[in-house]
């Protein structure tokens, strides 16, 4: 049995609890959050959220890329979205990596070469604060003066902003 399969499996015992609102693709709340893959981070539940109420980006690090100023664009532009929530976490995977030997690795393996960056970091509040600086100079993103960064504490739980 896969992980899917068991995925699957538990969806079909879920009750129909639907809570939040499912008129309308806009988020009721006006924000996207953006944060990192890791599996520790339970964005739902961290910040109470409902259906309907916030768009959630997640990619490897929560760090803003090209990809996710695609997103942002539609988010803000089509979607209604007016702030932006980064948080990154300790202990995540992209400080146990660095940006040449992940791409050393792969092209080892495979023949090629990544043309994307790796967003490899040492100091996660850096990575906060250059995903910060990324989205407020955007050009693309009409609004930028709530764009706000944070570090979560995988271990205590703590949220801590970035200035
Ligand atoms: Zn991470």
């Amino acid at each position: 049995m896969t992980a899917i399969d068991v995925l699957l499996s538990r969806y079909h015992q879920l009750e129909d609890r639907v809570r939040g609102d499912r008129s309308t693709p806009e988020p009721s709340m006006h924000i996207a959050i953006l944060t990192c893959m890791d599996a520790r981070i339970r964005v739902f539940e961290l910040f109470g959220l409902i259906q309907g109420e916030a768009h959630i980006l997640r990619n490897a690090g929560g760090v803003v890329t090209d990809d996710v100023l695609r997103s942002l664009a539609l988010s803000q532009r089509k979607l209604g979205t007016r702030e932006v929530l980064i948080v990154q976490h300790t202990s995540c995977g992209l400080s146990m990596v660095t940006e040449d030997d992940f791409k050393d690795e792969l092209e080892k393996d495979t023949g090629l070469r990544p043309t994307w960056a790796v967003e490899a970091f040492r100091e996660v509040k850096d990575s906060v604060r250059t995903s910060m600086r990324r989205a407020r100079r955007s050009d693309f993103l009409p609004y930028t003066d709530n764009v706000r960064g944070f570090v979560y504490d995988v271990h205590t739980g703590e949220l801590t902003e970035v200035e």
